[in-house]
């Protein structure tokens, strides 16, 4: 169950996601240096790229292709779905009748807030649960994306409601505290609040939310962790953080991820990538994630997103006054610090966050960018690289233009992702791997 604008801001803190990075300095082959192969060889970048992408047979790319642009309209029903339910919320009184109803069951008013609040979400996800069954269930199935049977993949559903209720209101009891006492200027601090809120989702995530979904054990495979904790090491990260979930109870999706803050950063990679996947290519993939890790993307990111989240307040601010001048009556609803103005607030949140879609992928994809260039560097695989994002390509179109990159893609697309790749080696030829290079990674149709 999608709820509102908080589950992008969560998404977007908890996964820094995926990625593709490659291995462990190869034996050095025979007598020749490595500056000597470079000058006596050359590399066509455009050709070898187009080599990896055509490792993907035409109908699976066609498949990935209509799957991930049905993804760019889904974010527009999405929101369209947010504004109509919403408005209907407002327009039909049923915001001001569970306001009516929080203020009936007891005098104080922070209690008011948690009761509107639980109405609300519960009201909300009935509501938009066809929706959400057919992208999160049906639409998964259908493209072959989704381990699950209907009984688990509902009860993730029910836990991630109960999460969203808890979160939810330890966000929204203060925030209309602050409105009620500040009065105009309460969009400053709300927009404080909310990112002190960000980053305490953040920090909790890894440890008390994720658990939730899929078990994560320290990684025990010595052939594996070995490699990677060198490479830590190597890099200046503390060498327990490496863990393993059983991300297969879901998809067959290959992921990795960093998630949380301080005491609770931690590199985590999942069990399909351990199974799917050559020791290069995993390697590829943590030198990625450490690149999250030692670039500090996890508080740059909240910096970013502060922007964004401060601008998006002041936004509402105006939006709500604008709106209750007008409306305000028609809809019972009394003022700003009024619990039963959320309808409003979240269709201008979620207004805003649809049109700030490209800046925020910007924001996370140009930070995958930078943790690619250092997975690569770390692991020096390029070859390893270059098939882990062809990989990612089952779920992410592998080639769409640059206008479509730049607005719909959270991370690099797999040509720009792999022209990085070849480009670098290219100018590290004796990385080359010609077992990778000719490994099959999808089952011919
Ligand atoms: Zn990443």
């Amino acid at each position: 169950m999608r709820s509102i604008g908080i589950g992008a801001l969560v998404v977007f803190l908890t996964a820094v996601n995926v990625a593709g990075q490659t291995s462990m300095p190869t034996p050095a082959e025979g007598p020749t240096s490595g500056s000597q192969m470079t000058a006596s060889r050359s590399l066509d970048v455009k050709a070898a790229v187009d080599a990896y992408l055509a490792k993907m047979p035409p109908a699976q790319r066609a498949r990935s292709n209509s799957y991930f642009e049905g993804g760019y309209w889904l974010q527009l029903w999405d929101f369209l779905l947010t504004v109509i339910v919403m408005w209907l919320l407002l327009r039909l009184r049923v915001s001001a009748r569970m306001r009516n109803l929080a203020e009936r069951l007891t005098r104080f008013r922070p209690l008011q807030t948690l009761l509107y609040w639980l109405q609300f979400i519960v009201v909300v996800s009935v509501v938009t649960f066809p929706l959400g069954l057919y992208e999160g269930y049906f639409r998964e199935h259908k493209y072959g994306l989704l381990n699950q049977t209907f009984g688990p993949w509902m009860r993730d559903q029910m836990v991630m409601l109960l999460v969203s209720m808890i979160l939810g209101a330890v966000l929204l009891v203060p925030l209309f505290g602050l409105v009620r006492r500040l009065g105009k200027n309460w969009w400053v601090w709300g927009a404080a609040l909310m990112i002190v809120f960000a980053a305490f989702v953040g920090l909790i995530a890894p440890v008390y939310i994720a658990p939730l979904f899929n078990k994560y054990t320290p990684l025990r495979d010595a052939s594996i962790r070995e490699p990677i904790l060198s490479m830590a090491r190597a890099n200046g990260i503390p060498a327990k953080d490496v863990y393993e979930f059983d991300a297969s109870r879901q998809s067959n999706r290959v992921s990795a991820n960093v998630s949380g803050f301080a005491g609770t950063l931690r590199i985590s990679l999942n069990d399909n990538l351990l199974k799917r996947c050559t020791l290069p290519e995993i390697e590829t993939t943590m030198g990625h994630e450490m690149g999250h890790y030692v670039l500090n993307h996890a508080y740059k990111g909240l910096v970013m997103i502060g922007v964004v989240i401060v601008i998006g307040f002041a936004f509402i601010n105006w939006g709500v006054n604008a709106s209750l001048a007008r409306w305000g009556e028609m809809w019972g609803v009394r003022g700003i610090g009024d619990v039963a103005v959320l309808p409003l607030a979240v269709i201008l949140f979620s207004a805003y966050f649809f049109l700030a879609t490209p800046v925020n992928n910007t924001i996370t994809r140009t930070m995958e960018y930078e943790a690619d260039m250092y997975g690569l560097n770390a692991a020096r695989q390029p070859d390893g690289e270059a098939n882990v994002d062809m990989l990612l390509g089952e779920y992410r179109k592998l080639d769409p233009g640059p206008v479509e990159e730049f607005l719909f893609y959270d991370h690099p697309s797999g040509r720009t992702r792999i022209t990085a790749a070849m480009r670098w080696k290219a100018e590290h030829l004796e990385t080359e791997n010609a077992e990778e290079m000719a490994r099959p990674l999808f089952a011919p149709q």
